[in-house]
């Protein structure tokens, strides 16, 4: 009895040592949960919508983008340091500017200069000086696991204004996941990137062979809207692909580099959003660029000013649980509509423009009737500020 339970413990052993071998990203699950909400259709319907309508406003320029790092730990070693945190922001900036080494990996295929810069947060919510870091103990063990029963007890900034990255125990089998935009079965305070700490940065805890940052760029992929290589799914088929066109269209998973063919077509390996080991990737492709600089000009659009909101230090509070303005852009009337405007209705309305400034304030005390006349201001870009006293938010509008 002994020797098989001896047994049965090194086979399960080595299954686990085994799954750990291969990466393994929670996005395709958190996909799965989106398909099966009731408001999928009209999820996929609308970007679709604002996609086609973004593509003439489409610009090149670089575009930073503030970052918190919340470090949760349990134990010692997932009290990241904070030069751990340094190595990871100093990857995604070679890997989203093409300024990596590695792009070799990548030699005959599209290697793309996505223009994002990340920068680790000046101001917290509340326009305190900050580092950009938070780190909190625990007690719980896989706080981070992929789903959202822990998710409440996570610190999480408005992520409307801050990419919020959460650097802690994701459990066995995954080395991290993220949240596509908009995502209908999500709250803002699961809006982000959650990554293992041993797969994070290039010092410290890491663990090969993940130990060159891009299980972060991989999910920050995700988090601008793309998919996997193979499409959304783990069924081998050429029948989902991820929608980009100069990807070719693959059937399943590819851990390693080899060059491998599938679909009718070479497997375009170095890719970020691949599942091959970090020193094999090198390249987003110019298709997968524009999906994710439509996808933050389109769903994630207050982030590309975020680093003006942080210097201008406007303060939040909770996050109404979701924010509309429309039409947007538009010469005139703006429509504000809210969700989850607790028991004040009493709404405060300010508008800064680019510089920081505020240029305009109403007091409303119907939310039916929630407007923004702009016809004789400047056309330009603004911020507009909706609070009650007891929620907010923060969203662009553009008069032209
Ligand atoms: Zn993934």
């Amino acid at each position: 009895m002994k020797k098989i339970s001896l047994l049965y413990f090194l086979l399960a052993a080595g299954s686990i040592v085994l799954a750990q071998a291969k990466r393994t990203c929670g996005f395709d699950q958190v996909q799965q949960q989106i398909s099966q909400h009731p408001d999928f259709n009209t999820y996929q319907k609308n970007k679709q919508l604002a996609y086609k309508n973004v593509r003439l406003q489409k610009t090149d320029t670089v575009i930073r983008i503030p970052v918190v790092v919340h470090v949760i730990h349990r134990l010692a070693a997932e009290n990241i340091s904070t030069a751990q945190i340094n190595s990871q922001i100093a990857v995604l900036n070679k890997d989203f500017r093409k300024k990596n080494a590695d792009t070799t990996n990548a030699t005959g295929w599209s290697i793309a200069d996505v223009k994002f810069e990340f920068v680790l947060a000046t101001r917290d919510p509340s326009g305190n000086t900050s580092t950009g870091i938070t780190r909190t103990a625990t007690t719980i063990d896989n706080i981070c696991a992929n789903s959202n029963q822990y998710a409440t007890l996570r610190p999480a900034w408005n992520p409307e204004r801050y990419l919020n990255i959460w650097v802690c125990d994701v459990g066995d089998f995954i080395l991290g996941f993220a949240y596509p935009p908009n995502a209908p079965n999500i709250s803002p305070a699961e809006d982000g990137v959650v990554i293992g700490h041993n797969y994070f940065g290039t010092v410290g805890s890491i663990q090969a062979p993940w130990n060159l940052g891009r299980t972060t760029t991989h999910e920050i992929g995700h988090y601008f809207d793309l998919l996997h290589l193979w499409g959304n799914d783990n069924n081998p088929s050429c029948n989902t692909d991820d929608g980009i066109a100069d990807t070719p269209n693959q059937a399943d998973e590819e851990y390693n580099c080899a060059t491998r063919t599938s679909c009718g077509s070479v497997d375009q390996l170095s890719n970020f959003l691949q599942y091959v080991d970090d020193d094999c990737m090198g390249n987003f492709t110019l298709g997968q660029k524009n999906r994710m600089r439509m996808a933050l000009y389109t769903q994630r659009d207050s982030l590309q000013f975020g680093d003006l909101l942080n210097l201008t230090s406007i303060s939040e509070q909770n996050l109404f649980s979701k924010t509309l303005l429309y039409p947007n852009p538009n010469h005139g009337l703006f429509q504000i509509e809210l969700t989850n405007v607790g028991g004040l209705n009493r709404f405060e309305i300010e508008v800064y423009n680019m510089a920081g400034k505020l240029v305009a304030v109403e007091t409303k005390t119907n939310q039916s009737g929630l407007l923004i006349n702009m016809e004789t201001a400047a056309n330009g870009v603004y911020f507009v500020r909706i609070t009650n006293g007891e929620f907010s938010s923060t969203k662009k509008l553009i008069k032209h």
